[in-house]
């Protein structure tokens, strides 16, 4: 007899876990999400993009205009996704995974490379032509830090969107 088996991979599922934390970005650009998740499949921590923790959110601005200035631009003040993860994390990192919704910034990957996190699996690549991409690349070819695209597929959503309208008609 066949083993039965579960709908949803392990990647299928931190990657939704990494799409639903982007759901709680307010950036009205660019929504990134990002989930930490250790050699057991377990998951140590999550981040989206966002102003630092504890600052007066109504006074800083969401512009990208860098005409303005730095310090008139989220630039300044966004925590991208992947940094929050690790820095929520209160745990070592040494050969977790990172799941992300876009591929991480050089500064993330920085941080990823710092902390010893062995592979990075993201959505999307839109911005691979791009300096700060290039350079993470760069950054994890040198550290030996593994990465690839994850796609989810139509068919995995239209079988979590009956999965969950089942459940809530269960109640
Ligand atoms: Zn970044």
């Amino acid at each position: 007899m066949q083993t039965p088996k579960a709908p949803l991979s392990w990647d299928e599922y931190f990657m939704l876990q990494a799409m639903m934390a982007s759901m709680r970005s307010k950036d009205p650009s660019t929504k990134v999400g990002s989930v930490l998740v250790d050699e057991n499949n377990h998951q140590i921590s999550m981040g989206y993009n966002g102003f630092i923790a504890g600052i007066d959110e109504a006074k800083l601005p969401w512009s990208k205009d860098l005409n303005e200035g730095l310090e008139n631009t989220k630039y300044a003040y966004v925590v991208h996704a992947e940094a929050n993860a690790i820095l929520h994390s209160t745990r070592s990192l040494e050969n977790s995974r990172c799941y992300v919704t876009l591929f991480p910034c050089n500064e993330c990957a920085k941080l990823i490379a710092s902390k010893k996190i062995k592979e990075v699996i993201y959505l999307s690549d839109k911005h691979q032509d791009k300096e700060h991409t290039i350079a993470a690349k760069k950054i994890f070819d040198l550290t030996g830090i593994k990465y690839r695209p994850l796609r989810i597929g139509e068919n995995l959503l239209q079988l979590l969107e009956r999965h969950l309208k089942n459940q809530v008609e269960d109640l």
